[in-house]
Formats: C-alpha cells, structure tokens, sequence
C-alpha cells in the first residue's frame, strides 16, 4: 500500500521516535482534540506525556540533558503531532527555537541555566518579536530597553501575539536597544526574559493580559505582553551582546519556518485521511462518491500536494542539518506546504458536503487551524519576498 510521506534513509533511532510519536497521536491526541479544542482548554494531559518523552528536548544537545536529535527528526515528530492537532505542535514549536537560539547564540552561562531545565519542559520557552503596529516589518520595532547607569535595562512597550505567552516561563523578546546603528536592524536586541507562568502583572513590569480570541489554534494560550518598566540585568542579553539580535532572532525564524512546514504538512495529512476514508463511505447515484472521478482526481491532487510539501520539508531540513545555510529552501518550504495544506483542508471539507460544515466532523478544525499556516513565521508574501531577493543576487545578469 502507498502511504504518503514516507521519508528515506532515516536511522533507526530517526524511525523509532516518528513511530511512537504516531502511536501517541493516534491513541493520546486524536480521540482528545475536538472537544479540548472547542472548549479552549489547555491540553495539559497530552502536554504531560510530551515532557515524559522527551519532546521538550529533542533538539537540545546531550551534555545539556537533551536528546541531541537533528532538525530533521524535529521536524518529523512536529508533522505527526500536527497530523493529531495542531496546538499540541504549538506548544513545543516556540519553545525549540528559543533552545535553538540559546544553543547557537547564548553565553556558556546562559546554556547551562537554561539548556538543561528546556530539555526536562521544566522551563519552557516563548518567542516574542510582533507588536501591534508590526509583524512582517521587524525592523520597526518599537519596544525600548534603555541602558541604566548601574549596567540594568529598563523596558517598555507592548509585545503581541505571544503562541504560549501564559504558559511559558522564559521569552526571548526582541526590542530596541539604539546602538547609534545606520542600519535599523543593527538597533535591536534580544533579551531572556524569565517570568512565572498565568496571567496579570506576573513579574514587577511585566504583564500578559490574557488568552486572545482566535478562530482555530485554540487550547493553546496566544497572548499579548506589556512590559512597563521592566528591569532586565546586562545578563539576561542574549548571546551577552546588544545589536545582535535581529541575526539571532533570523536564525531562530529560519528553523521556525521549517517547523511551520512540518506543520503544515501534518494538517494536509490528516485533511487527506479523512477525505480518502469519506469518500469511500459516502454514498450518491448508488455508488461511493469516491468512485465519481471529479471526487477521486481530487483526492489525486490532495495526496501529490501533501507528498510535494513533505519532501521540501525534508529537503530544507537537511540542509540545516548539514550545515548550509537554508534561508530560500526554508522560505520556499514554508510557502509551499502553508498554501498546499490550505488548498487540501479546502478540498477535503468539499469532500465532506454538509458534514464538513458540522462542528461534529474534524474537517471543520482544519479548516480553522490551516489559515494561521499562512500567517505564522512570515505570510506567503514574506516568503516570497526572502525567494526572489537570493534568487535575483545569485542570477544576476
Ligand atoms: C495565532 C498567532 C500566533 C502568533 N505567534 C507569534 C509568536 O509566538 N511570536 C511572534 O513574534 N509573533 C507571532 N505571531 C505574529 C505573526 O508572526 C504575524 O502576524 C505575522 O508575521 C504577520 O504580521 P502582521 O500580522 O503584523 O501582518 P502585517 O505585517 O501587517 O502584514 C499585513 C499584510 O500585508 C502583507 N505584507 C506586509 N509587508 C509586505 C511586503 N513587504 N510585501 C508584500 N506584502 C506585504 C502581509 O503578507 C499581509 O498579507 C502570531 C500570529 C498569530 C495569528
């Protein structure tokens, strides 16, 4: 039997985890989802068992307590869980790129505070650059810190759309530093922000409103967060230096990107099952519509589209793991599987009739969670942006 999104020449540990990460999702995550996800309620059960595995930790290296694992393997395991749900992918996604950033980024003393409390899920991260004026345009960035005679920052500003903003214990957050830099980028910095987990003023400076109202990607808290004169030490700078932080943020976004691929590829998958498994059960004019050849070239173009996403996922994947650079491969990536999974869960609610418009049927989730693919990481528009300008520098005539 064909199955889609096979991948080659994983290792044995690579096939392992994949598997019982799908076993999980398929006992564990599947038979939860719809009812937590429409009563918005944190899945803390399933988070529970992810820490026990060891997903916290996946990609933190060894001598930190992690499991050492590649991007590749990451990206993998986030399909399968994303295939169950997309909010349980959503709350380890932030999280691996804040140990991301530490690990490639952070002093010798910031690893080993944090490194090893990220790979156990004690500490968990969130990741903070949009505000409300800003998404796509990072540089615009208007949250200040403001250098102390004692070496201590004072912050101030509202940050916005925080994907774990409550639940998380350490935000990386990127805010203006003015370096006296040319070039606006050069003026950003980011800083460690530790803080408790829940809502309010949770630190002297430092409030999370509370959970924002989203048409999908419920159960998981996306927040906003106002820092009001929020001190910070020299310390809590990433990396030790000011200035650096739109690079190290970029970085952190790169495998972001990759993982909203694997994401996205996880959604297409699920929409896919379920309209493979409808349209064999639904019957019109005597027969399966499955039979009706408009309803099975459908399901042709679904399965190319999920197959097309999972391999440039893969690709992308393992150029960062191989050490190139991987900003168009991630960007292409990106863009490919967030339109093509939009495109499947669309094609798999038509698949579905009426059904797929009944809060009863999982296809009306996708269908809500699918457009924040477009969005997250960069939009379609972003991707495209970062496409063209590499291809037009490395074609130039
Ligand atoms: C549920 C959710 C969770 C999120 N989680 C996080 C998080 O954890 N951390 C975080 O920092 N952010 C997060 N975000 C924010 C997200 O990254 C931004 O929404 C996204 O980058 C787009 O920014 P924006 O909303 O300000 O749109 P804008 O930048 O205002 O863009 C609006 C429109 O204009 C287009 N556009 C903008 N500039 C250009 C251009 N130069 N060329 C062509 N078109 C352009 C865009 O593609 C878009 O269609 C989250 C958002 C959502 C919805």
């Amino acid at each position: 039997m064909t199955r889609l999104a096979q991948t080659l020449g994983l290792t044995e540990f690579q096939t392992e985890i994949v598997s019982t990460v799908r076993q999980f999702v398929d006992k564990e995550v599947i038979p939860t989802a719809q009812e937590l996800e429409h009563s918005d309620t944190y899945p803390q059960a399933i988070v529970d068992q992810m820490k026990e595995m060891g997903l916290f930790g996946l990609m933190i290296p060894e001598e930190y307590g992690g499991l050492g694992e590649s991007l590749l393997t990451y990206a993998l395991c986030v399909e399968e869980l994303a295939r169950g749900w997309m909010s349980v992918s959503g709350v380890i996604n932030t999280h691996f790129i804040v140990a991301y950033m530490i690990r490639q980024h952070g002093t010798d003393a910031q690893k080993q505070k944090f490194l090893p409390r990220m790979a156990t899920g004690e500490t968990r991260g969130a990741f903070s650059m949009s505000e409300p004026e800003l998404g796509s345009d990072i540089a615009a960035i208007r949250t200040r810190a403001i250098k102390q005679s004692n070496g201590d920052y004072v912050i101030d500003g509202q940050k916005m759309w925080l994907t774990n903003g409550g639940s998380s214990t350490l935000v990386a957050t990127l805010v203006r530093t003015d370096e006296g830099a040319d070039k606006p980028h050069r003026n950003l910095t980011a800083f460690l922000v530790e803080k408790p987990t829940g809502f309010g003023e949770v630190v002297a400076g430092l409030t999370i409103p509370g959970k924002l109202d989203k048409l999908g990607y419920k159960g998981i808290d996306t927040t906003e967060l106002i820092f009001d004169g929020y001190r910070a030490a020299a310390d809590d700078v990433l990396g030790g230096v000011t200035g650096q932080g739109f690079f190290q943020m970029m970085d952190g976004v790169e495998v972001g990107r990759v993982n909203v691929s694997a994401r996205a590829c996880g959604v297409g998958i699920r929409a896919f099952e379920l309209a493979v498994r409808y349209a064999q059960q639904r019957q019109t004019f005597g027969r399966p519509i499955a039979e009706h050849q408009a309803v099975a070239f459908q399901l042709a173009e679904m399965a190319t589209k999920v197959e097309a996403a999972h391999l440039m996922m893969v690709n992308a994947a393992r150029l960062k793991d191989s050490g190139e650079r991987n900003d168009v491969a991630a960007g292409m990536a990106k863009y490919l599987a967030s339109e093509f999974c939009s495109e499947v869960t669309q094609q798999s609610f038509r698949i579905h009739g009426g059904y797929g418009y009944s809060k009863e049927y999982e296809i009306e989730r996708l269908m809500r969670d699918a457009p924040f693919l477009l969005i997250g990481e960069g939009t379609s528009e972003i991707q495209k942006n970062i496409i063209s300008k590499r291809l037009l520098s490395d074609y130039r005539i």
